[in-house]
């Protein structure tokens, strides 16, 4: 089959809704690369043509810089970005002191605060590092502006950075790799020279987006408008406050928006629980979705990276996620994507198994017929004259440390000791309850020859292991038998 005769495939939608078609069947054949699923043969990605083993390879033969200690740490450090991560602070609460507040530059400050985050969380973030929807041109242009003035790099750089966090999360060619400490994640992979290149992930998409390449060659002359220019003329022209503006919406703000969308990589790879998946370090927790504009629900985010949503129930803080469809809604955006439920309840369901394994394992269970002795009805009974052995559902149990313990009071044990008193537990003198049926199975102690009369399965199974959590390779008749396998249909070839 040749590239030339594969119809174009349903493309992923493009985020820029006016993107060139990227279906085309070209007739050029390129050679050496599978390219007949690639939307346009001509173009290469990146990542095309890696080796099967790349991520050990890499961390094996690619040079990385030596560990960072106290003798060496000044000659580290990447003094652009200590200068604005190290300045802004100081300048913002030196500020803060000389600047009185006012409620008009509070209002906008946090105003702004949240239009430059989603710059950074529904644009760079879900729209251009994850393609989550398609947004049209002005709202392109909004979140590129928005997301120059939160001062975190071009989108091309940030969402290059963040595909390869995704691809190669918590290892060294994750640039922030969660395993390297709470401060590595959150800043230290900025303030220090990268230790080596961030694994491969391929930007071609965001390289023939238009916006996105305004956006980098403008990129410094677009961070001292937005970053700063922007919010002190608002509070300038609008009350008359240059300075509290300049201070409060244009530093401090600037200040707040890097560490709220910086715990992203820190304190969501750090904080909260694993519902989804606990293969990797990304938790949700409530508190890191406060702090981050939604970005919080990262472990589903991880699972789940093309989702526009990172949180899924209504009530979950998520205001990217409600930004991006109230875009929706008046026409800005479109092709939110959604995961399929059944697969994100899937994920659910294994975490919640695999707890309820824990927390099975961790209980004591009654020996069952491969692990007892089994003993004649003549040898129960002349056993059953030394110690007080009791006959129920096929099994013989030990009752001596019981007797004094038994709520109906020890003579209706003595009495059956030496008999089968499987009638009288089930119903026939006293409807046993679960629990004391979970407990009588603990006094196990053989297993009476010829069993139980069939049937009766279900009085010889306590009631707590009627249900259990089994692993693949521990059942009986698991769904993968070499049948289900075999390609019979010649499907696979
Ligand atoms: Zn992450
Ligand atoms: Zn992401």
């Amino acid at each position: 089959m040749s590239s030339d005769s594969v119809p174009a495939m349903a493309a992923t939608p493009s985020p820029n809704s006016d993107a060139p078609s990227m279906t085309t069947p070209s007739t050029t054949t390129k050679q050496a690369t599978a390219l007949h699923f690639i939307e346009n043969p001509e173009h290469v990605p990146a990542d095309a043509n890696i080796p099967d083993n790349y991520v050990s390879y890499t961390l094996k033969h690619q040079k990385s810089l030596p560990p960072v200690t106290w003798e060496n740490f000044v000659d580290e450090l990447n003094w652009l970005h200590v200068a604005i991560l190290g300045l802004t602070p100081i300048i913002g609460f030196v500020g803060a002191i000389l600047t009185p507040f006012r409620w008009q530059t509070a209002l906008w400050s946090v105003l702004y605060y949240y239009m430059t985050g989603l710059g950074i969380t529904a644009g760079y973030h879900r729209l251009w590092a994850h393609r989550s929807y398609n947004a049209s041109r002005p709202l392109q242009y909004f979140l590129a502006l928005s997301g120059a003035g939160a001062v975190e790099g071009s989108i091309r750089w940030w969402a290059r950075g963040h595909r390869a966090h995704h691809r190669y999360t918590d290892t060294d060619l994750d640039p922030y790799n969660a395993h390297k400490g709470l401060w590595w994640s959150h800043i230290g992979w900025m303030i220090l020279k990268p230790r080596r290149k961030p694994g491969v992930a391929d930007v071609s998409d965001l390289s023939k987006n238009d916006i996105v390449k305004w956006q980098h060659r403008h990129y410094l002359k677009l961070v001292f408008i937005m970053g700063i220019f922007f919010p002190t003329l608002v509070a300038g022209f609008g009350w008359g406050d240059w300075m509290g503006g300049y201070v409060y919406s244009g530093v401090l703000r600037l200040v707040f928006v890097h560490h709220s969308t910086f715990c992203v990589n820190s304190l969501a790879h750090w904080l909260g629980e694993t519902p989804f998946d606990d293969k990797h370090t990304p938790r949700d927790h409530m508190i890191t979705a406060l702090v981050t504009i939604g970005e919080g629900y990262h472990n589903f985010h991880h699972q789940f990276p093309m989702d526009y949503r990172n949180a899924i129930k209504w009530y979950q803080y998520d205001p990217t996620k409600w930004f991006i469809w109230v875009c929706q809604q008046i026409g800005l955006a479109s092709h939110l994507k959604t995961f399929p439920e059944n697969e994100v309840r899937k994920g659910q369901l294994t975490m919640q198994l695999k707890r309820l394994r824990e927390t099975q394992e961790l209980l004591s269970w009654p020996s069952d017929n491969s692990h007892l002795p089994v003993i004649s009805w003549e040898s129960y009974q002349a056993q059953a004259k030394t110690r007080p052995l009791i006959c129920v559902g096929g099994f013989i149990h030990d009752v001596a440390n019981f007797l004094d313990e038994h709520p109906g009071g020890r003579h209706l044990l003595t009495k059956n000791i030496g008999k089968d008193a499987t009638t009288a537990f089930f119903g026939g003198v006293y409807d046993h309850s679960n629990a004391a049926h979970n407990l009588l199975a603990m006094k196990r102690v053989g297993v009476l020859h010829g069993g139980s009369p069939h049937g009766l399965e279900d009085k010889m199974i306590p009631p707590s292991q009627r249900l259990r959590v089994a692993r693949y390779n521990e059942m009986g008749a698991s769904g993968y038998s070499s049948a289900a396998l075999s390609d019979g249909e010649g499907l696979l070839g």
